[in-house]
């Protein structure tokens, strides 16, 4: 009779395959996580290599071992290519390593290739067992009380090619990789008037070609998944080029994904796109491979947040079904997913084959909606000449403007709606300064060209206002909207857009005017707006606060020291939580919790504690709105007091830097997406016999439109933040990751 497989107590984690960065922050999740659980856990280093060596290959880990590495790419358990676990023997090897231990469960952060060879190994572990101790290797009873093995995946790879997860391990940060590499190349090329050709990784993903011209403003772009439509297509792109140099394009950019190939599965490499180039327009075309740069650095906010999610949830499901299938750990929007491992691991593999076989559609269908819109996007966007109105269209009139705090990728938002709406024929009209330059009828038509070079520009070309407009000011409005004859309105901004739209969309029997379709985008470093998991501008405040963090605590590696770090946010903790998950930080303030002195009084003790056992750096970040009373000064001034002969303490704001910068590429893909949607829906809309207004948003991954009437019932009664925060439910990982230091360690954050 097979017994219910117990609890595991021992937990091994390793990381194999390609190195992925965020790799690091998964192992420490899942040790934190796992100790905190009351499990023993170890560490596996070099991969698949070190079960199958084992000796001090395989060691005990504490919370201290994984202090420090948040922030690091790479991984620090190693990695390495494994031809002896392709053998049973190999195998057996690891398993007698493993169970000699009393290790009964395992955490593979690894790609398709390493789930495969970890599922194969949890399918054998019965009868490997069973072998060992046939031939004496093997006591019978520590085989019986280890009979099966808990097997867990997380994906790291930077590829972004799994199903079962929206995003892998390193994708983000390679994305961030190339889209820095690529913004450098631009100015370069366009000072030349140059040509640049970059190849970027991916054997059978396009992902990172794609999303890279998606967020670096690409002219062509090379994917497996879809090869050119006709054989006679380099004549289509010189064409394409040519038309762009004729409207006064100063550089021409071309992403080659690795795996690049015509429809007849022949490769496309980016030297054969150069000397084409050269060739027919007598371009004056380099190439530029970016290689290993894509995989390293230091990993991306969203990475290590994402790493931090994964590796929590993977002990959870280690404990939750201890012995059953094999499963992988994956989010889709804030939600964290799990799906049988090698039911991903087979689609994904699936893929490959479909495009072998060149049925393109099927690959493209497969890879999903989203991947299928940047495509058919970045189709319009390489354009010089938009397709324009069809004979008899009724061309309408759509203006475009911001509202609220500037957020990175606004100006990335307007090129794609002004391009998009030009596309289809539409007059397309900027309006300056927002609501008050509306008012004062500060509206320009803009044209294809005008937006040039906005896709990686920070700030708000077209500038924003931050008030709802008063009584009289909205009569103004009104009049302008007539004057001017515009049929649709997108509103690209945060809290002021979407109240000010709500107003209009109310007020419309007493100012006719107001009944045309609105539509607004969430743009707002805060993320506090409803119908959206994730707004415009918050992935690049994220990432500016992660990488200011970073180095205020190296300015502390010598003292003992505990900083105070105020974060943006409003009335929204989001910025707070994610970039306390992301650095490390111990503790997170913020306005959804407020804070107590219950709180304050616990806090300071345990941080004087750390500090008595050797701590040397602490961390805390305040959401600038978590208290009235308990402010940051006020929070200083208490650690201070309470630590004096301990440590010292150090607050840092960090202001409007957050606000500012360049837009992250996920800001920049998000942006276009949205953007492009929003355009489309407003035609729509103004065509329509009963044009409705909305807000649109990505709710699991998916872009949706809210009507404007239920703004007033989805957000929280006098304050700016919406009722549901899919992300608070990541509360409790913050305290994990901060587990309290036992004594006689040196901790590090
Ligand atoms: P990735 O995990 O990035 O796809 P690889 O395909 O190189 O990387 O796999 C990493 C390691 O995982 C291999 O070196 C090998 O040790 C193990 N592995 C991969 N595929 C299998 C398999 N089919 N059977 C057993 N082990 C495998």
């Amino acid at each position: 009779m097979l017994r219910t497989p117990q609890r595991p107590t021992k937990l091994a984690v390793l990381t194999s395959g390609g190195d992925a960065a965020g790799m690091n922050a998964a192992v420490r999740a899942t040790v934190r996580s796992a100790l905190a659980a009351g499990l023993e856990v170890f560490g596996v280093y070099e991969g698949m290599q070190g079960l199958v060596d084992g000796g001090d290959r395989i060691k005990q880990l504490s919370s201290t071992d994984v202090g420090g590495i948040l922030h690091q790419g790479g991984t620090v358990l190693g990695t390495a290519r494994c031809a002896e676990f392709f053998s049973r023997d190999g195998r057996r090897q690891a398993a007698r390593n493993l169970v000699e231990r009393g290790i009964d469960a395992l955490v593979v952060i690894g790609g398709d290739g390493s789930l495969t060879g970890a599922n194969l190994f949890r399918e054998e572990w019965p009868s490997l067992l069973d072998e060992l101790v046939a031939e004496g290797d093997l006591e019978p009873d520590l085989a019986a009380a280890h009979r099966r093995l808990t097997l867990v995946g997380m994906v790291g790879s930077i590829d972004n090619d799994m199903f079962g997860t929206d995003m892998t391990i390193g994708a983000d940060t390679a994305l961030h990789r190339i889209t820095e590499a690529i913004d450098a190349i631009h100015s370069t090329a366009s000072s030349h008037q140059r040509s640049f050709v970059i190849e970027v990784m991916g054997r059978h993903c396009g992902y990172l070609a794609l999303m890279s011209a998606v967020a670096a403003g690409a002219n062509w772009v090379l994917i497996p998944e879809s090869p050119p439509d006709t054989d006679d297509w380099e004549e289509s792109m010189c064409r394409a080029m040519e038309a762009g140099r004729a409207i006064g394009r100063r550089r021409n950019l071309a992403i080659v994904a690795e795996g690049a190939q015509d429809r007849h599965g022949n490769p496309i490499t980016a030297q054969h796109v150069k000397e084409v180039l050269e060739e027919r327009l007598g371009e004056d075309t380099r190439v530029t491979s970016l290689g290993h740069v894509q995989r390293g650095g230091a990993p991306s906010a969203f990475d290590r947040y994402i790493s931090t999610v994964l590796g929590y949830a993977a002990v959870e499901q280690i404990l939750m079904s201890p012995g059953g299938e094999p499963q992988l750990i994956g989010i889709r929007g804030h939600e964290i997913i799990s799906s049988p491992l090698m039911d991903c691991v087979n689609k994904t593999k699936a893929v490959a084959d479909v495009i072998a076989r060149q049925d393109y559609e099927t690959a493209m269908d497969m890879r999903g909606g989203s991947f299928k819109d940047s495509f058919r996007m970045i189709r319009t966007m390489v354009r010089a000449q938009p397709h324009g109105p069809e004979p008899g269209q009724r061309r309408l009139r759509l203006a475009v403007l911001h509202a609220g705090g500037p957020a990175p990728g606004m100006n990335t938002a307007v090129r794609v709606a002004v391009r998009v709406g030009v596309d289809h024929g539409h007059t397309m009209l900027g309006v300056h300064n927002g609501f008050k330059g509306l008012a004062a009828g500060k509206l320009e038509e803009m044209d294809w060209m005008s937006v040039t070079g906005w896709v990686s520009q920070g700030g708000a070309e077209l500038g924003t206002s931050r008030k709802v407009p008063a009584p009289e000011l909205l009569e103004r409005i009104a009049h302008q909207l007539d004057k001017h004859r515009i049929d649709g309105l997108l509103m690209i901004g945060g809290w002021t857009a979407y109240q000010t739209a709500n107003l209009m969309h109310e007020l419309r029997d007493i100012h006719p005017s107001f009944a045309l379709p609105i539509v607004c985008l969430p743009a707002s470093i805060n993320n506090d707006l409803p119908g959206s998991e994730l707004s415009v501008g918050a992935d690049t405040a994220l990432n500016s606060i992660v990488q200011d963090v970073d180095k205020i605590k190296q300015s502390a590696v010598a003292a003992q020291r505990s900083f105070v770090v105020e974060v943006m946010g409003r009335d929204c903790g989001y910025l707070a939580l994610m970039s306390g998950l992301a650095t490390g930080a111990e503790r997170v303030y913020l306005p959804e919790e407020g804070i107590s002195l219950l709180d304050l009084e616990k806090d300071v003790n345990e941080l004087k504690d750390g500090f008595a056992h050797g701590k040397r750096l602490g961390l805390v970040i305040r959401s600038e709105q978590a208290d009235p009373v308990f402010t940051t000064s006020f929070i200083r001034s208490l650690f201070e007091h309470e630590g004096i002969g301990l440590f010292d303490v150090r607050t840092a704001i960090l202001g409007h830097v957050q606000q500012g910068g360049d837009p992250s590429p996920f800001d920049r893909i998000q942006a276009t997406r949205l953007a492009s949607k929003c355009v489309e829906h407003l035609i729509e809309q103004a065509l329509s016999e009963e044009p409705a207004s909305s807000f649109v948003g990505l709710q699991k991954g998916k872009v949706r439109f809210t009507p404007i009437s239920e703004f007033p019932d989805l957000v929280v009664p006098g304050v700016h933040r919406p009722m549901d925060q899919g992300w608070m439910a990541l509360r409790p990982l913050a305290r994990v990751m901060a587990q309290p230091v036992p004594p006689e360690t040196t901790p590090q954050v």
